[in-house]
């Protein structure tokens, strides 16, 4: 019997449960498994987003249409990102995760990361601009890449006839990188394993006890996010059912569950959108690594209890002025958050720094970051996809024009 890949991977997923819950970290010697998987993954990120990348706009050939995807996407991002944030402090004061909480703060650190300066606004943007393509793709800077893969797709439209060579280039080498990506895929199911087993094994339930509250806020508020947030948006502008929508992106959401990295995820969940959700790769190729490198709606969520939490601790009480300033800073800093593992924790800092709160309440829940961080990953990239399904389904793009993505699904068989 030949399982398909998606039950071959929840199977994996719970092989991981039983074998981390019941042999604990005696499974560490699957991490090379995980590790392998992680690494290749990450070697298609780059050449995978500025392939694709440039043939979506290069094929487009309508600067005004991409114009209206640009603003819908950041719209989106920006708005359900401050949504996120409301849902995550309404949970956490419903939960009072810091309340009656018996930790002691002695020897507690504040990781390193998180104690220092964030970047201001306007460096973040200026840093949107490669001083050159080739290093940003040689760092793996994402918003580099796309600045670079748009300006490229620009001007083959423009320039025209003289220009295809460049682009069948490109579009050559971006069904290249889909087909890498499908190989890499098979691999999931043990990658998974690999990863997932040695976390479980790590955290017993031991550890996760005393923080039991602050793991259920950030869980809870996720799966309502989700479900409420999402669920609407994708049936109401994308015309796609919440069912079909979920089951589309399950994949990408377990690999993000095990990576806690939507930068990491991102060559599955393009893959998932375009073929289980039939968005065009004109809108994803733009839509999903812009959204893994801005749109965190998880980390949001996680920011909102912690700050809840740590108030709590702290016996401190929030202002309503306070709570304002935490919304808009969560916005930004979730924004400023890369798509690694534990990114959000330090930029947890900005949001502490910016109502005054004790920088050392990051040591409180540093713990069992990595149990918050899978959950945060998991919802940062459902809601990037959704925002791919949203923006197709607004702009009203047939299967048709698909273009390079019919072929990349017959490649796919
Ligand atoms: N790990 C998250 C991500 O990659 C970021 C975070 O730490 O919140 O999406």
């Amino acid at each position: 019997m030949k399982l398909n890949l998606v039950t071959q991977i929840f199977i994996s997923f719970i092989l991981a449960i039983i074998l981390g819950g019941v042999f604990g970290s005696s499974v560490d010697f699957l991490k090379p498994l995980g590790d392998l998987f992680l690494r290749l993954i990450k070697f298609i990120i780059v050449p995978l987003i500025l392939s694709t990348l440039v043939v979506g706009v290069a094929s487009s050939s309508d600067p005004k249409q991409l114009g209206r995807i640009g603003i819908k996407t950041i719209s989106y991002y920006l708005g359900t990102t401050a949504i996120a944030i409301i849902i995550g402090l309404a949970v956490a004061f419903m939960l009072s995760p810091g309340k009656g909480v018996d930790i002691p703060t002695a020897n507690l650190e504040v990781p390193a990361a998180a104690a220092a300066e964030p970047q201001s606004p306007i460096t973040t943007l200026l840093n949107i601009v490669p001083e050159n393509p080739f290093a940003a793709m040689a760092a793996g800077n994402i918003l580099q890449v796309i600045f670079f893969a748009l300006f490229i797709g620009l001007a083959i439209t423009f320039v025209g006839e003289k220009a295809q060579p460049v682009y069948r280039f490109f579009e050559g080498f971006a069904e290249v990188m889909y087909r890498i990506t499908g190989i890499v895929m098979k691999f999931a199911p043990i990658g998974i394993l690999g990863l997932l087993a040695p976390i479980i094994g790590q955290y017993g339930l031991s550890v996760l006890l005393p923080l039991i509250k602050v793991v259920l806020a950030v869980y809870i508020a996720c799966v309502l996010h989700a479900i409420i947030v999402y669920s609407t948006a994708v049936k109401v502008w994308g015309g796609v059912g919440p069912v079909r929508f979920f089951k589309g992106i399950f994949p990408a959401a377990l690999v993000a569950f095990s990576t806690a990295s939507s930068a990491g995820t991102l060559p599955v969940t393009i893959r998932n959108v375009n073929e289980n959700l039939g968005v065009p790769n004109k809108i994803s190729s733009f839509v999903l690594p812009l959204g893994a490198t801005i749109n965190m709606d998880g980390t949001a969520i996680y920011q909102g209890v912690a700050v809840v939490f740590i108030a709590q601790f702290y016996g401190l009480d929030l202002t309503l002025m306070q709570l304002t300033t935490v919304v808009l800073t969560t916005v930004l800093a979730s924004i400023g958050t890369a798509g690694v593992p534990g990114a959000g924790m330090i930029m947890l800092a900005m949001v502490l720094a910016s109502v005054n709160m004790p920088l050392e309440g990051i040591a409180l829940i540093a713990g069992i970051d990595r149990v918050l961080d899978m959950m945060r990953t998991t919802v940062n990239i459902v809601g990037d996809a959704s925002a791919a399904v949203v923006v197709a389904g607004t702009e009203k793009v047939e299967d048709q024009e698909l273009g390079v993505d019919s072929e990349l699904v017959a490649a796919k068989q």
